[in-house]
């Protein structure tokens, strides 16, 4: 077996040897070989030291040695925040990135010599273990929230958002492609602040700049040539930004956005962000762009001081927007979440009566909606085969939490297989249809 072997030059002060250190410790332990000589190395990482005139020259030295003498660097250290400089001297360098940026070399190795896997030792294959089947798989690209809804305690758990790095999910999600999965589902506590934290920081997939943005992220994503479905989704104005990517046939024109409610007091009580009349108009531009945009959301029924008039607004917002699919839930306090002390909490029995009310109207929006694709041709992902035929998803449906199509006489099928079928009969949840020969 090859083994990816890494040559290091490592200049400057301690603090840059600190974090030589660093990047050195994570290569080994990812399994690289650090090598010693430029000949016998994959790639150099040279960590440069730009203090003083003399300093910035012996760095540009050396990074212009490990160019000659190997031919792919990646530069980082004190010269690397003087970006300019260095890809001025040395255009070829495969990446740039400045001190303390242990995650950012790391990115940059994988990018350039995918991370060594061993059979033998590894305790995980290179797709990592994944509870899902082989045809589809979770994608999480950030962990912790920077909003603070006050139902919710999970900023309080996981902290503010953390982005996982642009390069290393680039290079999960093709790794998953080449291990058969069909279905990419981005997943995160909110998908659309992906990158704020790092101020969309501008990162490396295959040797090419990729901001690490929702929008650039999908985009990328969607050139894997399997399907991509945004979850989680928070309502902010930039979501306009990926509905054309969708429009395109990039990623799936699916949408799960949780809008929670649809009254201006309530939603400023949760501390979301909307109100309906903007976020209808949204939704009817985003259908003029993408008329086949499937949208999901939840909503929660019987927050603290809903009145019977606030929640009738929420079902007149229903009606208006015609979601596909909805979840709802009537509220209940979780420990700790600061709408528990808000006053007038609706009593178990009116919320139950509420969410009884809502999940009806939304069954018949749902019953018209799919009546409507009575007699069209779709493309579905079989899921699995059972005994009366197969099991699969349109691009309208999630795994586990929208509904399914059933196929008949598709008992030849297996779990992974995209066919086309014609839809042949609905109900409020679920298709059914005929396969294509
Ligand atoms: S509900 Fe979602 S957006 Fe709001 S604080 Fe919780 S995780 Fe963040």
């Amino acid at each position: 077996m090859n083994i990816a072997k890494v040559g290091f030059v490592s200049l400057g002060c301690p603090k840059a040897t600190v974090d030589s250190e660093h990047i050195l410790t994570r290569l080994r332990a990812e399994g690289y070989l650090i090598s010693t000589s430029y000949q016998d190395s994959d790639l150099v990482v040279v960590n440069t030291c730009g203090f003083i005139d003399s300093a910035v020259r012996e760095s540009l030295d050396a990074i212009g040695e490990a160019l000659a003498e190997n031919g792919r660097v990646i530069v980082t250290g004190c010269l690397g925040a003087k970006d300019d400089v260095v890809r001025e001297a040395h255009p070829k360098v495969l990446a740039i990135t400045g001190p303390h940026a242990t995650d950012e070399v790391m990115e940059a190795v994988h990018q350039h010599l995918p991370k060594p896997h061993d059979p033998y030792t590894d305790l995980v294959p290179p797709q990592g273990i994944r509870l899902t089947p082989r045809h589809y798989a979770y994608l999480k690209i950030s962990e912790g929230c920077n909003h603070r809804c006050t139902f919710c305690i999970i900023p309080n758990m996981r902290g503010d958002l953390v982005s996982r790095p642009v390069g290393d999910v680039m290079a999960e999600a093709e790794s998953l492609v080449k291990s058969g999965v069909k279905e990419l589902l981005v997943i995160s506590q909110d998908t659309s602040a992906y990158g704020v934290d790092v101020k969309y920081r501008t990162g490396f997939w295959n040797g090419r700049p990729l901001k690490t943005r929702m929008t650039e992220l999908a985009e990328a994503l969607g050139s894997l040539g399997v399907w991509v479905r945004l979850h989680y989704v928070y309502p902010y104005p930039h979501v306009d930004d990926v509905i054309p990517l969708m429009a395109e046939g990039k990623i799936l024109p699916y949408l799960d956005i949780p809008f929670q409610h649809a009254n201006q007091r309530i939603l400023k009580l949760m501390k979301r962000p909307g109100n309906s009349e903007n976020v209808l108009g949204r939704i009817r531009r985003w259908r003029e762009i993408c008329p086949e945009l499937t949208l999901r959301s939840t909503f929660i029924v019987g927050f603290p001081g809903e009145t019977e008039a606030e929640f009738e607004e929420l079902l007149d917002f229903l009606k208006e927007a015609g979601l596909d699919r909805v979840g709802a839930f009537a509220y209940s306090p979780v420990e700790g979440a600061l709408a528990n002390e808000l006053p007038d909490h609706v009593p178990p029995e009116l919320q139950e009566e509420r969410l009884a009310r809502l999940m009806l109207l939304q069954e018949e929006i749902s019953e018209e909606k799919l009546k409507r694709k009575i007699g069209k041709t779709m493309t579905v992902l079989v899921d699995e085969v059972v005994e009366e035929g197969a099991v699969a998803r349109s691009f309208a449906d999630a795994p586990e939490i929208d509904g399914q199509v059933y196929i008949d006489g598709g008992k030849h099928l297996k779990a992974g297989d995209r066919v086309e079928v014609v839809i042949t009969d609905s109900d409020a949840h679920d298709l059914w249809g005929d396969l294509v020969l």
